[in-house]
């Protein structure tokens, strides 16, 4: 069974390292989290694959590392400036603040419960606000990104023509992303800072609706081949009521939270919305060229947005699992091997001064391949324990007998299975138990 509370997950997060509460000795910020050593490490794996399978792997896709702070100028013709708000309501009671699509109901106030206490819904703006340079002053109004999208749009031209593409092509980016949200909460799901996945696929108009679906089959397939258990994990088609107010068509990713069923991601065709909006603003022509027909016109836009944080957090819930092992419960990781922080724990048996030579000498074997730990503290139940709660694909057990053997234990984490593998043989053995998952 997949982790059925969120309470589950923060704990094992806290307790292991992957996810700390913000300013905690301050008492903790509600909107924010950092991320330890095995966080950092679970986010830097899931932009390595998403970067794999969008850029690397592909000769449709580059890639783009634009600012956060950009013009004022961008926000205003982007519209976000203008339309980038969430309804918001207030309990006259209370004084709670809420967004009023995301309450179960609408007429009930879920801090003070009293009914009918809630102001008119007002449109808040999202756009998280600053000030550059030494003045407060409206001349220098800055805005930290909401979407990396717009970073995008605004380097189309620079992009196109310093790498010479033709339609249709993407531009893909990683970075941090900036929103006021109302009621930040689910533990990292919704922050006020976060990381985005984004990816701008430029086409031609009547070819929208293909891409659209190629998109669609893409995006999900990458979380089905991260593991995620398919009964999880689904499309959904936005409503027309829903839409952004860009988009033609959007569908979620979606993911059985402990909460029930909520975006991972979201993939809109966002028409050519945001070309036009900055060609008209600026006066720069962004309309593609086609030298054979002669003509110019205005690429469409799918766009996949994923979340680097949000997805993080799906992952951990997918992969947590609970078993019954000899009576007792073993908690256990099962993230997929590309995923996991650590790929290989070398475990000493003891940490008498004998075994520390040939654990060296495992460590050394090992480091240029892959993320390892070595781990000489505690009973090795234990040990095991920790690997097994951080997701560890495999430990590498040293004893007494490596000594005279040269081999050692490798333990499969999913099965428990025990090898016993000579130490030379070590580096090939795990190499094919990983096979093409890394
Ligand atoms: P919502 O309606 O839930 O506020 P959205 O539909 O506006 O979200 P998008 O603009 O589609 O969200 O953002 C794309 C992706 O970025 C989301 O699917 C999610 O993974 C991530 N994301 C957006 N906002 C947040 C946030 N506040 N915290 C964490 N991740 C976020």
């Amino acid at each position: 069974m997949p982790a059925d509370s969120l309470e589950t997950i923060a704990n094992l997060s806290k307790r292991r390292g992957f996810v700390f509460p913000a300013s905690e000795i301050y008492g903790g910020l509600r909107s924010s989290w950092d991320y330890g050593p095995l966080g950092a490490e679970l986010l830097r794996n899931i932009r390595e694959a998403w970067w794999g399978a969008m850029v690397r792997e592909r000769d449709d896709v580059v890639g783009l590392d634009s600012s956060i702070i950009q013009s004022r100028q961008v926000w205003a013709a982007s519209g976000h400036e203008a339309s980038f708000t969430d309804p918001l309501v207030e309990c006259t009671n209370c004084h709670h603040r809420y967004r009023v699509d995301k309450l179960d109901d609408p007429d009930q106030c879920p801090s003070c419960g009293k009914r009918g206490t809630f102001t008119e819904p007002r449109d808040f703006n999202l756009l998280l606000k600053t000030f550059l340079g030494p003045v407060e002053e409206d001349a220098a109004v800055a805005y930290l990104r909401p979407e990396t999208a717009q970073g995008i749009f605004i380097n189309y031209e620079n992009v196109r023509r310093s790498s010479r593409l033709r339609l249709p092509f993407g531009i893909a980016q990683i970075g941090k992303s900036f929103r006021n949200e109302i009621t930040p909460g689910q533990f990292v799901f919704r922050t006020r800072e976060f990381e985005q996945m984004e990816m701008e696929y430029f086409c031609r108009p009547e070819e929208a609706d293909q891409w659209y679906d190629h998109w669609l089959d893409a995006r999900m397939q990458w979380y089905l081949n991260l593991g995620m258990h398919p009964d999880r994990v689904r499309l959904r088609a936005h409503e027309p009521d829903e839409l952004a107010h860009y988009a033609l068509v959007t569908s979620d990713v979606e993911y059985d939270f402990p909460w029930g069923w909520d975006e991972l991601e979201g993939i809109a065709n966002r028409t050519d919305f945001d070309l036009r909006a900055h060609s008209d603003a600026s006066g720069e022509d962004l309309r593609y060229y086609d030298q054979e027909a002669d003509e110019r016109f205005y690429p469409f836009v799918i766009e996949p947005a994923a979340g680097v944080t949000r997805s993080a957090f799906a992952f951990l819930i997918d992969a947590y699992e609970e078993e019954e092992v000899k009576g007792e419960t073993r908690v256990v990781l099962k993230l997929h091997p590309k995923l996991a922080p650590i790929k290989v724990a070398v475990l000493p048996l003891s940490k008498k001064d004998d075994l520390v030579g040939v654990t060296d000498e495992v460590a050394k074997a090992l480091r240029p391949h892959w993320a390892i730990e070595v781990d000489v503290t505690q009973s090795i139940g234990r040990r095991y324990r920790r690997q097994d709660e951080i997701g560890t694909p495999y430990c590498v057990t040293i004893d007494f007998d490596t000594l005279d053997d040269q081999a050692v234990t490798v333990r499969d984490r999913d099965t428990m299975a025990q090898d016993r593998v000579s130490i030379e043989g070590l580096v090939p053995h795990l190499r094919d138990k990983f096979g093409t998952l890394l």
